[in-house]
């Protein structure tokens, strides 16, 4: 374990789940080189016996490993632990990606990835533990940037200008910021805002977000907090607000 140097960035452990070599060692000299402190595991019974030790805040996680098999090691993991599971791996089908979100992993990068993407994402994950930790337990206002969602009051703020949503916009939206930063796919938007059974597809899924989206973007043109994953799935990116706080 490297210990985290005195530099501003808040303590986060990482758990490092690869087996090939040359991977593992350029994620660790980057996680290194940018303070993070990380422990690396390379099979996956290794990754679950490690992470029930050193109970990590974060996992980059391979999903080909040398005895379970990536998805296993996310199901294992997710029956006790909170941690952020960023997937790492080269399989980079649709069907791969919706499997391992629906597991419960976070986010996902697909083999080869930028240096630069990845450090985004570890970011992004970080906000996101910071958010969850510094939220009262009953804070009835959600703020991400120009938006906001007063829970308690169903009042929905783009850049300060109140919008109107119908019901199932703003399940959409809440479920999203509920959710911030995580890659919630197609299936589980769908069983969560509708429940399961009922005969929502995917094209409706994408008629109500182009509503909210431009419901959003009425209010303020450049909103674009939520990523459409193409065949996959959306996500409310994560952002700062202009003081530099979360809240
Ligand atoms: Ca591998």
């Amino acid at each position: 374990m490297h210990e985290v140097s005195h530099d501003a960035k808040p303590e986060m452990k990482i758990l490092v789940v690869e087996d090939d070599r040359s991977v593992s060692n350029l994620i660790t000299t980057t996680l290194r080189i940018n303070h993070y402190a990380y422990i690396t595991a390379s099979t996956g019974k290794e990754a679950v016996t490690l992470c029930a030790s050193h109970r990590p805040d974060l996992i980059l996680l391979d999903l080909g490993l040398p005895d379970i098999d990536g998805i296993e090691v996310i199901r294992t993991i997710r029956t006790w632990s909170s941690a952020v599971i960023i997937i790492i791996s080269a399989r980079g089908e649709d069907s791969d990606k919706i499997l391992a979100l629906d597991s419960g992993a976070d986010d996902y990068l697909t083999k080869p990835f930028s240096i630069e993407e990845l450090l985004a994402r570890i970011r992004a994950a970080q906000r996101r533990m910071q958010y969850i930790a510094g939220q009262p337990q009953e804070s009835p206002v959600f703020t991400n940037g120009s938006l906001s969602i007063d829970f308690a009051s169903h009042r929905v703020e783009v850049n300060g200008k109140e919008i109107h949503l119908t019901a199932i916009e703003y399940k959409l939206l809440t479920l999203l910021a509920q959710n911030a930063g995580k890659v919630l796919t197609h299936s589980y938007i769908i069983d969560h805002i509708w429940g399961g059974g009922v005969e929502t597809d995917i094209v409706s899924l994408r008629v109500y977000m182009t509503s909210l989206r431009k419901k959003c973007r009425a209010a303020s043109p450049g909103f674009d907090q939520i990523e459409t994953h193409i065949g996959i799935g959306y996500q409310l990116l994560r952002e700062n607000t202009g003081d530099g706080s979360l809240l």
